[in-house]
């Protein structure tokens, strides 16, 4: 039987893409499948804030940070703290990661159209040691444009590629199962589901009209994580962070399901890691939610108090914007799957940030204008206020009574008592006009305010919580949100995957989400922040040319 072309790409995500843009590139034929309708072409890419994890860039320097790859990679080891037999690929894949990230990645991107907001981030700041988990320096580059600036250069080359006919789209096909001939992965087959209009991100109809068998030398998973499937996401959730949550929101469309990893680890590809994964815990529930169960990740700033759900501060070093699996380690341990940010409308003004493009249209509009207006600080981002006003997990009220007793009323637990909470923050707030500061969360905020990216849109002048002149005073609902998976099919840095005999599967590469973003999942327990997008690229970029290589 003739192949239907020389490698299948399941998944028009960003791994997907890039594969698939590489192989088009390199004169071979692509099929790109993908069971969602052509309007959802780019996957969770496209709903993305288009962070990226860059090392020693042009942005940096202007800004006055000093990195490199030695304190990169210190950073990201202090971050994985791989410590299984299986980390051996991942670990290969880490090294191999920061390198791109301080070498071509920024290069090779800018090369294709894409371009950078020049205010670098401070994601994931740790708070331990020198080689304990964190980023040393800022390195979020947040793209122009958000995810679909990162998604748009791919999607180009690849509609080119359509055009000149080496790549074709089969949408609407969902991949039930790998075909396997003599050893070797060989194609795919699955179901034509029903053509569906729903918009971008909405949950599409599952209905069968029809089957498909597609046959290729090759072919590339790249079906992202398991995020959107909270019943996989709590069958793997791991001990070591204490029960599943019983509550959860979604920080992913409901095509994150999980299904062809379960497909791919059937036909016996090895699955490693699979404990591994990347929820954060300041999950607000969508007042105008897209995707069941929808909700929004906050990138808060450093200034908010946060509270348990009885009411105690938690520990140091996890302040807002330190270390996400420590805090929802925390927070699991209080016996109660949510926590509060109390703030003041200063610092919700200049600290909230939303991840997610829709949530930031100014970025994502690609408007100097409108993104200009983050520095004046005269109010929050529009999608900000409107969460204030709109959403559930928000309650703004004048004094400190009233404020907890609607947190009380909203959670239903009535576990916070106002003398308790008030003795807290007026504490804190006594180490703000304390010059020496014994406050860790204190500290951190005089220090990120030495970084001039901070002092302009990121942290707040500070000040006391109780002082009305910066109020009135924010409660905010946390909740725990789902989004990353960490591990996934062992690699090699072809991309080719290992069966569980742990020889490699001729035939069978993967890529993005589902290869732990490479290697089986090269963030080891813990991420850096904006290496997921950096890890589609880097991984899709090695299993398309190595695919289109291997093609006859
Ligand atoms: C709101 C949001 C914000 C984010 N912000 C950032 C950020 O700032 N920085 C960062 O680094 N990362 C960020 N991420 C994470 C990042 O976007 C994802 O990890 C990445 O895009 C995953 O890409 P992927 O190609 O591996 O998978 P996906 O995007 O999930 O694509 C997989 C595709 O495969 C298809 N598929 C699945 N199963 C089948 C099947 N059986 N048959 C056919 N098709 C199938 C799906 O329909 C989907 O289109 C964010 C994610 C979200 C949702």
């Amino acid at each position: 039987m003739a192949d239907d072309a020389d490698v299948i790409v399941v998944g028009g995500g960003l791994a997907g893409l890039v594969a698939a843009a590489e192989i088009a590139d390199a004169g071979k034929r692509v099929i790109v499948v993908d069971q969602e309708g052509e309007q959802s072409l780019g996957g969770q890419a496209f709903w993305s804030f288009g962070g990226l994890f860059l090392v020693d860039s042009p942005e940096q320097r202007r800004l006055g940070i000093k990195d490199s790859f030695d304190l990169a990679l210190q950073d990201w080891m202090g971050s994985a703290g791989f410590d299984r037999d299986e980390d051996l690929w991942p670990k290969r894949w880490a090294e191999a990661y920061v390198a791109f990230a301080a070498g071509e990645k920024r290069g090779w991107l800018r090369a294709m159209g894409h371009r950078i907001f020049p205010v670098v981030g401070w994601a994931e700041r740790g708070g331990y040691d020198a080689m304990g988990h964190g980023n040393s320096v800022p390195r979020f580059h947040v793209s122009w444009g958000t995810g679909p600036g990162v998604v748009e250069p791919f999607e180009r080359r690849a509609r080119q590629a359509q055009a000149n006919g080496r790549l074709t789209f089969k949408f609407r096909h969902r991949v039930d199962a790998l075909s396997i001939t003599d050893g070797a992965v060989d194609g795919v087959s699955g179901a034509i589901l029903e053509a569906d209009p729903v918009e971008r991100g909405k949950s599409s109809s599952r209905k069968v009209v029809g089957d498909f068998t597609l046959r290729a030398q090759a072919v590339i998973v790249a079906s992202g994580g398991i995020g959107g499937n909270h019943d996989l996401v709590r069958q793997n959730w791991p001990k070591r962070l204490g029960e599943a949550p019983k509550n959860m929101i979604s920080g992913v469309p409901e095509h994150v399901d999980g299904r062809m990893i379960g497909i791919t680890e059937a036909a016996g590809a090895r699955l490693i890691n699979r404990d591994r994964m990347w929820h954060y815990v300041e999950g607000i529930r969508n007042w105008s939610p897209i995707w069941p169960r929808h909700g929004i990740r906050i990138l808060p700033g450093p200034s908010s108090m946060w509270f348990d759900a009885t009411g105690t501060r938690l520990p140091s070093p996890l302040f807002p914007g330190s270390d996400t699996l420590g805090q929802l380690h925390y927070i699991m341990s209080t016996g109660y799957d949510y926590s509060w940010f109390v703030l003041t409308q200063s610092i919700i003004k200049k600290e909230f940030a939303l991840s997610g493009s829709e949530q930031n249209p100014d970025l994502t509009g690609k408007s100097w204008l409108m993104t200009a207006r983050r520095t004046t600080n005269k109010g929050a981002p529009a999608p900000v206020e409107a969460f204030k006003t709109h959403g559930v997990d928000f309650i703004v009220r004048d004094n400190l009574a009233d404020l907890i007793g609607a947190m009380n009323a909203l959670s239903g637990d009535s576990l916070l008592k106002l003398e308790y909470v008030k003795a807290q923050i007026e504490a804190r707030d006594r180490e703000i006009e304390n010059p020496y500061v014994k406050d860790t969360q204190v500290m951190n905020i005089h220090n990120a305010r030495k970084y001039i990216g901070d002092r302009l849109i990121r942290t707040a002048k500070p000040h006391r919580i109780l002082d009305p002149l910066h109020g009135p005073l924010i409660a905010v609902k946390l909740n725990i949100l789902t989004r990353k998976t960490l591990g996934g099919f062992e690699t090699d840095l072809d991309s080719r995957v290992f069966g569980n005999d742990r020889k490699i599967m001729p035939g069978l590469y993967a890529a993005g989400e589902a290869a732990g973003f490479g290697g089986g999942g090269m963030h080891g327990y813990r991420s850096l922040e904006g290496t997921f997008l950096g890890g589609c690229l880097f991984s899709g970029r090695n299993a398309g040319r190595a695919a289109a290589k291997a093609a006859g």
